[in-house]
């Protein structure tokens, strides 16, 4: 909340999940391994991948400059490693109109031939469903009807503001036959570039459903998690941020960095990065 207070309401929220047919983690296995049977293997490849990520967000800016976040790790039932991120942009950065939205966020499907690559990713990982009355028993419905939503309207041109949320460009197009018809309605908002980044020449397949349905409730990767001592969560703050949340009255910021043994502690105690260069005035 302070960091809310601090910089405003987040911007984006990205999400990041493991994703067992990653080749470093296939190239890896050995004899007659599944990647189920080594965790610590799952976990290390997770960890690097998703500080790739990280780096191409703050460092590399693909969103623009980003002067606050937050990120959490879940392992949720299915055992694999999954982290929702949050992300404050810059005043210059921030998302403004539709164009803007529509630079970052897509929800339709790419041009087959165009970008079979990028078609095949989305085809396996981002359609939602099958449910409504093509399958009334998918997880995702509740009293008939699915709970997500789904399929979304049709929407020539994405909208910027409908009760706070913008609506996303998803024309009307010829369905097209992966396992079942799908179109536009049915695609999960993404960023093409964060796809591809993520995707890394591998091949994404990842059915959360089926591998919830198969009971495969592995806490290995949790577990090991934890015992490489892999952080479950970071913020950035400025100095201020920090030794405000660490000491409401804050009386050590204008100390610092003379005597900034409160921050030092916060920060450790929150795996907070602090991202302030140079001494407040
Ligand atoms: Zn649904």
């Amino acid at each position: 909340m302070a960091i809310v207070r601090k910089y405003g309401r987040p911007d984006l929220f990205v999400t990041f999940t493991c994703n067992l047919t990653w080749p470093e983690i296939l190239n890896a296995l050995e004899n007659r391994q599944r990647p189920e049977n080594r965790p610590d293997t799952v976990v290390r490849i997770s960890k690097m991948k998703l500080t790739e990520l990280l780096d191409d967000i703050l460092k590399i800016n693909v969103f623009g400059k980003v002067i606050a976040y937050i990120h959490a790790i879940e392992f949720q039932k299915r055992g694999l490693p999954h982290a929702h991120i949050l992300l404050t942009l810059d005043p210059c950065s921030k998302i403004r109109n539709k164009d803007d939205i529509d630079s970052f966020l897509c929800a339709e499907l790419p041009n087959q031939s165009a970008n079979p690559r990028l078609f095949e990713i989305l085809s396996k990982c981002l359609i939602h469903g099958p449910c409504g009355t093509v399958n009334p028993n998918s997880p995702c419905m509740r009293d008939g009807t699915c709970s997500k939503n789904f399929p979304k309207a049709l929407n020539e041109a994405t909208e910027e503001n409908v009760n706070g949320y913008p609506i996303y460009q998803r024309r009307a197009r010829e369905p097209v036959k992966v396992e079942h018809e799908i179109d536009n309605r049915w695609i999960v908002p993404y960023n093409p570039r964060l796809i591809r980044l993520q995707s890394n020449g591998g091949l994404l397949n990842n059915d959360e459903i089926l591998t919830l349905l198969d009971s495969r409730y592995a806490s290995d990767p949790e577990a090991m998690w934890r015992l490489n001592e892999f952080s479950l969560r970071k913020i950035s703050c400025n100095h201020e941020v920090g030794c405000s949340l660490a000491k409401p009255t804050a009386s050590c910021i204008s100390k610092w960095p003379r005597s900034s043994s409160c921050c030092s502690s916060f920060h450790e105690a929150y795996n907070i990065n602090c991202t302030v260069s140079s001494e407040p005035t």
